[in-house]
């Protein structure tokens, strides 16, 4: 067993040496931070693909979500976290760290300064060096369970401190000193959950490989000290958790079993390049093949697993919500109003086994919670608005990627939540589904904030359970209903000005609208980014702005304004307004999820070059692979996905519709493996040769799918999946014929439906 285990372990190695993507991801890109300024508002999350858990230095307060800076200079352990953003904060975390002659071990007495340059952070290991310590330590996770190496100095009192963080406690050291048991538990429960999330706690154990011979413990942290060794002894440890129990915990530590730091990490490496395998590119653009992986890494971290592995081999969970323990897998930690948009499509489109899982667990959560999460981490949060679940689960089943077997209850629970608002939570469900069933909107003068932003959001989720409702045969007066709804976007559409605008109860709107007002009316964002968020019927938004040439100005609008705000509603410029403002691209807040897939909206309106040539400026100019990467809340993969997605040329504006919207790709090659099939992207110039400098040739002069040329601008996920050759001839010059007619849109609800006979 141990042979053959050691056998695998060096064939994944070798075949990861041939094929090493994982090293181009940096999970530093994207960690420097403030609260005033995010350029991605991450920490370096060092994970298995879709971990229980992910493992990160921690540099500042416990307490705080931005417990990870870049610029900051002291680390003070390496922490197991679940933090899925900043703004929701962690949850069942503790810290591990060696230390050295050390008296006090509190956060403050114990941390070190360290470098960046001995620092090595790739997503399946993590390396530094603590110079206070004059120690090194690494960490390497397993799903649910990590090995950690920490090398010390010539020294009498080499150490290790164990932190379970305020409210939790250290519960059993071995008088042997083999090995330790903790318990993390929350301090305080935030506004935004219901009291149950401070009862959940995470058991955790760790097992030295060889005895500490004193131990010291003061509230929730342990001070361990091994007997003096000469310069470079080293301690093993092995650390497992679980929301389930402390035997659970136990049970998990088999994922580490008998191996060191090295073993894990070259294990969690061959995991990660045979994941990213499935959506290669080959560039000579270094730059360009770091944020390209480092996207793709970022893309399959959340939504995480919150269940583990039972004594007899089936998943189990405790549910965040009853505090029972219970069979079937879980999963959590995203936030749908950002991730329905790109990053379930590519789930669904490369990793449809994760959203089976995924939707397995959305299954349990509503029989559970009683409704679909919104927002998760790990029980329902109060965060963010819409109904976006309905994208998730109508997605996940349209595309082929989850079981059918599980519709028919999601299903339900999507009539549930769009004729219900949670009564504690007011994110789960719809706030103002009274209004909104009622007169087709919902009033901006009813006491319910953010009015026309929901109602946008509520018709396409509509448009969504309509789809899905039509998959499964439901009763035709149910599909009227849900067809009807789905153009309820109308209803805060003003003819007058053009954009998308907050309604009065009496019918009026806003009287005192100004479309550079962020929030109020809309969600983190103002009308000319809002009023795109008509996803599944663009064609008749271009018909209620007058037209494709007022439509596509108001577009050019968006770039060539200049980044002017009105940030009252908020009493202060919040993050993404300033991340707007210091882009040098007008309104356009790519920094922010509501606009994102606006840039491919040309493709209804007969200008497509001008989508490809904005989408080469985003991925040049708002992506880089260094800690100040993003250009704003990467938010669990959203803003990763569209990256992954634009590079390869195409990205799916409607989730539902099995269509992906054309761009142009930004790499010369690049194969993805989907339904079994291999699919090879290539950007060519016009005599065959690879494309190179896209800023030269942004534009696309021909599309050929397996010799065919495409004249319409979207691929199918069906066509995709046959495999074959997508070929893109770029140049220097847009091509002004092809894509122009009305036939070569994408998916738009009023027209396509006429064109099926409906
Ligand atoms: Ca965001």
């Amino acid at each position: 067993m141990k042979a053959s285990l050691i056998a695998l372990t060096a064939a994944a190695a070798l075949s990861a040496a041939a094929e090493n993507f994982a090293d181009f991801a940096l999970p530093v890109v994207g960690t420097d931070n403030t609260k005033e300024l995010s350029n991605g508002n991450l920490y370096p999350c060092i994970a298995r693909p879709w971990g229980a858990h992910g493992w990160s230095p921690q540099t500042g307060d416990n307490d705080t979500g931005w417990f990870y800076a870049y610029a900051d200079r002291r680390i003070c352990g390496i922490r197991q976290t679940h933090q899925p953003s900043p703004w929701i904060g962690d949850y069942g975390q503790f810290s591990l760290m060696p230390a050295k002659e050390l008296d006090r071990f509190d956060a403050a007495s114990r941390a070190s300064w360290f470098s960046h340059k001995t620092e090595f952070a790739r997503p399946y290991v993590y390396r530094v060096y603590l110079a206070d310590h004059d120690a090194t330590v690494e960490v390497a996770p397993s799903c649910r369970a990590a090995a950690m190496r920490a090398t010390y100095p010539k020294t009498d009192r080499p150490q290790f401190v164990v932190d379970a963080f305020s409210g939790g406690e250290i519960t059993h050291v071995d008088p042997n000193g083999l090995f330790v048991e903790g318990v993390s538990r929350r301090a305080k429960v935030r506004w935004n959950e219901k009291a149950k999330a401070k009862a959940l706690e995470n058991f955790f154990r760790i097992e030295f490989d060889r005895p500490f011979v004193s131990s010291k413990t003061e509230g929730p942290l342990a001070l361990l000290q091994f007997a003096p060794c000469t310069r470079g002894g080293r301690v093993n440890l092995r650390v497992a958790s679980s929301f389930v129990s402390m035997e659970q915990a136990k049970l998990n530590l088999a994922e580490v079993a008998g191996k060191d730091v090295d073993e894990v990490a070259a294990e969690g490496r061959a995991e990660w390049n045979a994941l990213m395998a499935r959506a290669s590119i080959e560039t000579d653009d270094v730059d360009r093949r770091r944020m390209y992986y480092t996207c793709l890494y970022r893309a399959m971290l959340f939504p995480r697993r919150f269940f583990d592995v039972g004594a007899d081999g089936r998943p189990v969970h405790r549910s965040p919500h009853t505090l029972e323990v219970l069979p079937g897998r879980y999963y959590c930690d995203s936030g749908f109003w950002d991730t329905f948009r790109s990053l379930f499509p590519l789930l669904n489109f490369l990793y449809p086994e994760m959203n089976a899982e995924m939707t397995e667990g959305l299954v349990h959560c509503y029989e559970e919670g009683g409704w679909l999460p919104e927002w998760s981490s790990p029980g329902f949060r109060h965060c963010m608005i819409g109904n976006n679940s309905a994208s998730v689960v109508a997605d996940a089943f349209l595309s082929g990627a989850a079981d059918m077997k599980y519709a028919p209850k999601l299903y339900e629970a999507l009539l549930h939540g769009a004729n219900a608002v949670h009564p504690e939570i007011s994110s789960e469900g719809r706030l103002g589904f009274e209004h909104y069933n009622a007169k087709g909107y919902v009033p901006r003068d009813v006491g319910i904030r953010e009015s026309a932003a929901r109602t946008l959001e509520y018709a396409y989720d509509d448009w969504c359970i309509w789809m899905l409702g039509r998959r499964l045969g439901r009763p035709a007066e149910e599909l009227a209903t849900y067809a009807a709804r789905s153009g309820n976007w109308r209803n805060v559409f003003d003819p007058a000005r053009g954009l998308a605008c907050g309604r009065n109860a009496d019918g009026s709107f806003d009287a005192d609208f100004n479309k550079f007002k962020w929030g109020g009316d809309f969600t983190e964002g103002n009308a000319l980014h809002y009023t795109w968020s008509v996803f599944h019927d663009v064609a008749a938004l271009i018909g209620a702005m007058g037209g494709r040439e007022k439509f596509n100005a108001t577009l050019d609008s968006i770039f060539e304004l200049p980044p002017v705000f009105d940030e009252s509603y908020y009493k202060t410029v919040i993050h993404e307004i300033r991340e707007m403002q210091i882009m040098g691209f007008g309104q356009y807040a790519h920094g922010n999820q509501p606009i994102q897939h606006m840039p491919y909206l040309y493709d209804w309106s007969g200008e497509p070059w001008k989508t490809q040539r904005r989408v080469g400026e985003i991925v040049e100019r708002l992506y880089r692979p260094t800690p100040d990467g993003y250009c704003g809340d990467e938010d669990n993969g959203q803003t990763s996905a569209w990256y992954v997605w634009s590079c390869l040329g195409f990205y799916p504006v409607c989730p539902g519709t099995g269509e992906y919207a054309l761009g142009a790709p930004q790499v010369p090659r690049a194969r993805i493996a989907v339904g079994g099939k291999t699919l090879e992207i290539s950007a060519v110039l016009a005599d065959g040769s690879p494309a190179a400098d896209f800023a030269a040739t942004p534009y696309v002069a021909r599309l050929e799918l397996n010799g065919t040329a495409v004249d319409r601008n979207y691929v199918t996920r069906a066509e995709l999946a046959k495999g074959g050759e997508l070929v893109f001839t770029m140049s220097s010059e847009p091509n002004r014929k092809r894509g122009t007619s009305a036939a070569a849109a994408p998916y738009s609800r009023s027209t396509s439906l006429r064109q099926a006979g409906e």
